[in-house]
């Protein structure tokens, strides 16, 4: 069996296995540092859904795969600066990374502008790691009550948990705090834990390794 189908089957069972349906679940397949021609096997097999970092990257690959299927979907997932929401909000179709109110304000403005109104995740620093991005939790409720003012179509939130601890209880922890923001959708889960994330509720897992392999340099 095929890594794409291996995953997808490893989140059925998962989500089976604590009486979750597979189809609530969607899988985000990150194709960061992979060119396209890595991509398009994916495509052909009809996945549809994958996730970029980087707002360059994602411009040199992606335009041309979307020539060619219309439907696919792409996320943001790597924290987006300031000046590049404009390309990022022609580009991507969903925004994962919403972490200040700066962002939020420059994102809606653009989103109007442009007529693209992109379901958005608030990323969550769930471990408060100052390296990393994420609002803090104890700003989330706040920050995704601005972004509904500022008219986000904010969607849910993401997370992704420091890589020494154990991602169980910042799992618990997002959805926690997802049910106190009043959204649905927990983006959470990456290739060493997307089982676990699934059975904790995730609504979208980011994996990337266990679908494409190593990655040459250390995307982050
Ligand atoms: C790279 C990346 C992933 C995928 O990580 P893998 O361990 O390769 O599955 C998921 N989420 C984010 C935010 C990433 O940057």
């Amino acid at each position: 069996m095929d890594k794409l189908a291996q995953v997808k089957s490893e989140i059925a069972k998962s989500a089976e296995y604590c009486g979750r349906k597979a189809d609530d679940v969607t899988l985000v397949a990150v194709s960061k540092t992979h060119p396209a021609a890595e991509i398009l096997p994916l495509l052909r097999a009809g996945h549809r859904v994958f996730g970029e970092n980087r707002v360059q990257e994602a411009a040199e690959k992606f335009p041309a795969l979307r020539e060619q299927y219309p439907d696919l979907k792409l996320h943001l997932i790597g924290g987006l600066q300031t000046n590049k929401v404009k390309e990022a909000v022609a580009l991507f179709d969903v925004i994962e990374t919403v972490d200040r109110v700066e962002l939020a304000e420059k994102l809606a403005a653009e989103m109007e502008k442009q007529g693209r109104n992109l379901p958005c995740f608030v990323q969550v620093n769930t471990g408060e790691e100052p390296q990393k991005g994420g609002v803090v939790p104890r700003e989330t409720i706040s920050l995704v009550e601005k972004c509904r003012e500022l008219g986000l179509n904010v969607v849910g939130l993401m997370c992704i948990p420091p890589v020494d601890d154990e991602p169980s209880p910042h799992f618990a922890f997002l959805k926690k705090l997802a049910r106190q923001a009043g959204v649905r959708e927990l983006s959470m889960g990456m290739s060493g834990d997307y089982p676990l994330a699934v059975q904790q509720g995730a609504t979208f897992v980011r994996v990337g390794t266990a679908i494409f392999g190593a990655r040459d340099y250390f995307g982050k």
